[in-house]
């Protein structure tokens, strides 16, 4: 890789995002919209951005968080406070202005042979997982929480989706067992022509293996810790099934959108 081409890239990628709005929608987690013309132009769906939380010596390192959705001239933002970064996040305030890096990474492959979805998502993972939906008419969609008090975005999602599951590990609400196996009767029934998921690892494994068991194409989006966010640190490096100098990854350039055959999702 070219230093020079990757510093243009950097300066090329900063915005400026003034809040528009940030509210708490369930514990530990902020529904935040930004103003930024380019962002709400460029964005596709599993792309994401990386911001700047702030001068803490912990967050010297930008965080990445999906972009969930655009308006003309806004992207909104849902993230959940996991450390320093998040936590000075949700600190903001609408007017606040916020360093954003984006939009970067490949966004998820839409195709015009394949128009009935099945859409798999967990956690954190739902996130980039609703301007994805919002492409479709025919999107079947499965989302995984903990329990109860972590489900959100439960309106958004069935306002654009043909069919909505929501599951619970604990049976607090909705089906009480993991996404997955609900994704699976849908594949034993023939239903959907390809899958998309984003979420924590073991969903992840459990998608690629139900992929290739049912023979159907699948994408996954890759939550990978990471530094850069450009390509050039390496920190986020994942495995691949490609022999020789692709064997490793960048998440954050090459993903976070891989085919499910081309990784080995080890790590
Ligand atoms: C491409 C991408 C898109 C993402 N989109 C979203 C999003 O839309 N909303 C959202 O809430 N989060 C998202 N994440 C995860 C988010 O970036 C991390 O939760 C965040 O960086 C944590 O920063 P922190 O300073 O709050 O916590 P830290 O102090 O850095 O870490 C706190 C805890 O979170 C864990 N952690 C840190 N990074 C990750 C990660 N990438 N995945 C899982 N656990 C992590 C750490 O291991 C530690 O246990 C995304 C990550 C990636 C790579």
């Amino acid at each position: 890789m070219q230093t020079g081409g990757t510093e243009v890239a950097y300066l090329k990628s900063i915005q400026e995002c003034e809040i528009i709005s940030i509210e708490q929608i369930a514990p530990q987690i902020f529904d935040m919209w930004v103003k930024n013309d380019v962002l709400a132009a460029q964005a596709r769906p599993g792309q994401f951005v990386h911001i700047d939380c702030g001068d803490a010596t912990d967050n010297f390192l930008r965080r990445p968080i999906s972009i969930c959705d655009v308006k003309s001239n806004a992207v909104r933002i849902l993230f959940e406070v996991k450390g320093s970064g998040t936590a000075a996040l949700a600190c903001k305030k609408a007017g606040d202005v916020l360093d954003m890096l984006g939009p970067l990474g490949n966004a998820f492959t839409v195709l015009e042979q394949y128009r009935r979805p099945l859409i798999i998502g967990g956690g954190i993972g739902i996130f980039p997982l609703y301007l994805l939906a919002k492409q479709f008419s025919e999107a079947q969609v499965f989302l995984g929480f903990r329990c109860c008090e972590r489900v959100v975005m439960e309106q958004d999602f069935k306002n654009v989706a043909k069919e909505l599951h929501i599951t619970t590990d604990d049976g607090s609400y909705g089906y009480h067992g993991y996404a997955v196996e609900l994704l699976e009767r849908k594949l034993a029934a023939k239903e959907g022509d390809i899958i998309y998921a984003c979420g924590p690892l073991p969903m992840l494994r459990a998608t690629k293996a139900l992929a290739e068991k049912y023979n159907v194409k699948c994408q996954l989006s890759m939550e990978q810790r990471m530094g850069c966010g450009i390509g050039a640190c390496l920190v986020c490096t994942c495995e691949t099934t490609s022999k020789g100098a692709n064997h490793y990854k960048r998440v954050c350039k090459n993903g976070p959108v891989f085919w499910s055959d081309e990784v080995t999702l080890n790590g």
